[in-house]
């Protein structure tokens, strides 16, 4: 057994296991409503636009740009230690919904905001994937 502390990982729902399983197929799948024909996320048992419990999972694009982000110098959780220093950034995907994330691939000094990215998926060793960008 190893004495590295170990990352917190995300413990999927019911409600949110489709995105889950959507990123362990390398795919990136989002609700979207059938009432009013927006995209939704986070996962959510009605949507948040017309309150519509008419929601249909969809892969879409992993197409985004960023959004904002800030370069982490300072690891809030020991796990995340040889990490830093890492980009935490909000993306904003083609479709619409804007998710937290990492930007990965490049320096974090190359970030830039309205930087195109694309979806990457980060397969952890406990099986669930997680969802990252790259520049496109
Ligand atoms: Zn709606």
């Amino acid at each position: 057994m190893s004495d590295q502390p170990r990352k917190p990982l995300p413990k999927p729902s019911p409600l949110s296991q489709p995105f889950w399983d959507g990123l362990a197929a390398g795919e990136l799948r989002l609700q979207r409503c059938d009432g009013c024909d927006t995209y939704v996320f986070y996962p959510r048992p009605y949507c948040p636009r017309c309150l519509s419990e008419a929601l249909t999972w969809r892969a879409v694009s992993g197409r985004g740009r960023v959004y904002t982000y800030t370069i982490v110098r300072r690891a809030m959780h020991p796990a995340f230690q040889p990490d830093v220093p890492y980009v935490f950034a909000i993306v904003e995907l083609e479709e619409g919904p804007r998710v937290e994330t990492n930007v990965v691939g490049c320096s974090p000094e190359d970030v830039r905001v309205e930087m195109p990215v694309k979806a990457v998926y980060d397969m952890t060793t406990a099986g669930i994937a997680l969802l990252k960008f790259e520049p496109a």
